[in-house]
């Protein structure tokens, strides 16, 4: 009966029931959970959306929205019950209105985020939000995890570059928030609640996003460093020689570098011997290459003179900036070939990170023997990937055995230093317990009260975030 509902409004082809069909959607992308649904389905338009969620809430039917299931929390991936229906909104990728003057773009949920940031260059402008699953993530997604990633640094996460939302409710009604306005101060934030809330508490159909003028230079340097305390310096460094122009700023540790190279045969590590630590930094400026380039130069030498780095490589093409930067978007896929890794996604105070790695490191050396730490990430937002390597010679159930041992340690430390727990990857079903063990009382009564509000039938993605 259900089915036959859903066949009438998606059209019987957009409702996918064969195992075969709908097993890429019951997976998440890391393969840490698998669920099962009645049946994946697929709108092609609000109207369809809403819908779907009205037949659904009218049979207390729970609904698992998902964009481009590159979540790394198990967000979009539904329970074993088979009680559910997964919504994939991928179909939904029409570019609604490019505005250059008002500096806004407005798209479909299911765009893909690399067409949205074509969809703005074709028209002059820059939309920045970029990961390294943008060919794959989208819009809805992005939003939904309220999505981080290289360019935060300066032009903020997901949630600071969205002005309006168009979002069906959980009883199939239709919000129409999608102003395209810098200011608008009338009442409650009801778009900031949408974002990041995961899908518990509607579905996101569209988005008005801002969009900013695009560069005339980028410019791309790596460093090597023998610490993450120089890492940290160099970051002043660099923010107060260049401001606004330092648009992005990464750490890698000599672990990432080397495996990336060790999988992938065609990269190489741009310097002759290995070091501690590097940065990937990169600056955007409305002058000219020239000018970034100059001031590249100086931020290094200065850099070198202050001895907080120990080499450079500045990348002279947007070749070579596009390969500097590849040896950072492979680190996941080489992990993913190297070994399994329990993975943290915090954040503290960018002054604490050198004593959070160094403290939290040897506490999980001396109780986990064997580990090996794989740290890299945002270190401009103080926004770590803490990855703990499973020991060589433990099979993946027993490295895994071990995960609340290691988040306790970890989180814990997180905890310690004023942390957060997860920085940009949501919390999806994998961080649900541990995001209750961290947050006060408050928070959480608060939060369980926005869901029963929204969501009296807890219809939207039960299970995740609480
Ligand atoms: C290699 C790799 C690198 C990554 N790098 C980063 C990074 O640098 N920064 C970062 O923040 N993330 C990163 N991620 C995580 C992931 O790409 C982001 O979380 C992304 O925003 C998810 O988009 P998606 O369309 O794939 O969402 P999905 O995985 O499909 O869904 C994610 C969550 O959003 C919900 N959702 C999806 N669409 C909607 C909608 N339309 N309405 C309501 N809820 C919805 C789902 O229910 C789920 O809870 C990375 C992932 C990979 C695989």
């Amino acid at each position: 009966m259900l089915l036959s509902q859903l066949h009438q409004i998606v059209g019987a082809a957009y409702v996918l029931t064969a195992a075969e069909d709908t097993a890429p959607y019951l997976t998440d992308w890391r393969r840490r959970f698998t669920g099962r649904a009645l049946a994946v389905v697929l709108p092609g338009s609000t109207d369809e959306v809403a819908a779907v969620v009205k037949t659904c809430a009218e049979r207390k039917t729970p609904i698992v929205p998902q964009g481009g299931n590159t979540g790394l929390v198990g967000g979009a991936t539904p329970d074993m019950s088979g009680d559910a229906i997964v919504l994939c909104l991928k179909r939904m990728n029409r570019v609604r209105d490019v505005d250059a003057i008002n500096g806004t773009i407005t798209v479909e949920a299911g765009c893909v985020l690399l067409d949205v940031q074509q969809a703005a260059r074709d028209a002059g402008q820059l939309f920045p939000l970029s990961l390294a699953a943008e060919g794959s993530a989208t819009i809805g997604g992005n939003l939904s995890t309220n999505a981080g990633g290289t360019q935060v640094l300066r032009y903020g996460n997901a949630r600071d570059l969205t002005l309006g939302l168009e979002v069906v409710l959980p009883t199939g009604e239709v919000w129409n928030g999608l102003r395209a306005l810098r200011k608008d101060n009338t009442g409650y934030d009801l778009r900031d609640l949408f974002i990041g809330a995961e899908g518990t508490l509607g579905v996101i159909t569209a988005a008005c996003l801002k969009t900013f003028a695009l560069p005339r230079a980028q410019v791309s340097a790596m460093f090597a460093l023998d610490s993450v305390g120089n890492a940290v310096e160099l970051l002043k460094l660099a923010q107060s020689a260049a401001g606004a122009t330092l648009t992005a700023f990464e750490l890698i540790s000599d672990t990432c570098l080397r495996i990336v190279t060790r999988h992938f045969a065609n990269q190489r590590s741009p310097f002759g011997a290995s070091h501690s630590q590097y940065v990937l930094l990169q600056l955007s400026n409305h002058e000219d290459e020239h000018h970034a380039a100059t001031l590249l130069q100086t931020m290094a030498e200065s850099a070198l003179e202050k001895r907080l780095i120990v080499d450079a490589a500045i990348a002279q093409s947007s070749a070579q900036s596009a390969s500097l930067w590849k040896l950072r978007e492979l680190i996941s896929d080489a992990q993913t070939l190297e070994a399994k890794h329990i993975k943290h996604d915090i954040s503290v105070p960018i002054s604490s990170i050198p004593r959070f790695i160094h403290e939290t490191d040897a506490l999980l050396a001396s109780n986990f023997a064997g580990v090996e730490m794989v740290t890299f990430g945002h270190l401009g937002d103080g926004n770590l990937h803490y990855n703990v390597r499973s020991p060589i010679g433990l099979s993946d159930e027993e490295f895994f055995a071990m995960q609340p041992a290691i988040y306790r340690c970890v989180h814990d430390q997180v905890v310690r230093f004023q942390g957060s727990i997860s920085a940009e990857h949501g919390i999806g079903q994998l961080k649900r317990d541990e995001n209750a063990r961290y947050k006060s009382s408050i928070e959480m009564n608060l939060m369980r009260a926005i869901k029963q509000a929204f969501d009296p039938l807890n219809i939207m993605n039960p299970g995740k975030v609480l």
